[in-house]
């Protein structure tokens, strides 16, 4: 059994929202979009620098939060290009060939990723990890190109969407994840 699938992360995210809930109230949380008094039964991720942590909000605005959803929000352009770039090379250490005492020539350097050796036999990945997991949500191969991600999403929106299920809500995480996916992909300039 594979515990580390996606099916897997959500039965534990589940759990583990229902357990940080606050004592059950009449409401529960209020929807944290400015003026809105909804009930917050929907979570989203804040962003960088706060993973792990969660707006409360009313079905309606996390949809508009998740479609304008930037994981890069507060990123200087400098450090945007730094983390794309390192992206591009899977975020491994850098450093120059045999010129660099803490290179992996160092025997002090035990290789801790086991990258040695095997990125020098292997072509450049097209995407980055990050990328590349966004690709895995929308249940594409590392390698796909911008007009196969394109087309997979439209896709899946269309079949998960409530209004293409007679307004059956029960595809609504799924949904999320797969509109955060593709915004990561698009924040990456892969489609
Ligand atoms: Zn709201």
């Amino acid at each position: 059994m594979n515990l580390n699938s996606p099916l897997f992360d959500r039965i534990r995210t589940r759990r583990e929202a229902k357990s940080e809930q606050p004592a059950p109230t009449a409401r529960g949380p209020v929807c944290a979009h400015p003026g809105c008094q909804a009930t917050g039964e929907f979570r989203a991720p804040m962003g960088r620098l706060r993973e792990g942590q969660y707006f409360c909000f009313c079905l309606d605005h996390v949809r508009e939060y998740n479609a304008t959803y930037n994981y890069f929000n507060g990123m200087s352009d400098e450090d945007l290009l730094r983390y794309q770039k390192d992206a591009v090379t899977g975020h491994r250490p850098t450093w120059k060939m045999g010129a660099n005492r803490a290179g992996p020539a160092s025997p002090g350097m035990a290789d801790p990723f086991h990258m040695q050796g095997k990125t020098a036999r292997n072509r450049t990945p097209r995407h980055g990890v990050v990328a590349r997991k966004a690709l895995h949500v929308l249940g594409l191969d590392d390698d796909a190109g911008p007009g196969e991600i394109k087309v997979r999403y439209k896709e899946l929106v269309k079949r998960l969407h409530p209004d293409a299920n007679g307004g059956d809500r029960s595809n609504e995480d799924r949904l999320r994840e797969i509109i955060n996916a593709y915004n990561v992909l698009r924040s990456f300039r892969a489609v």
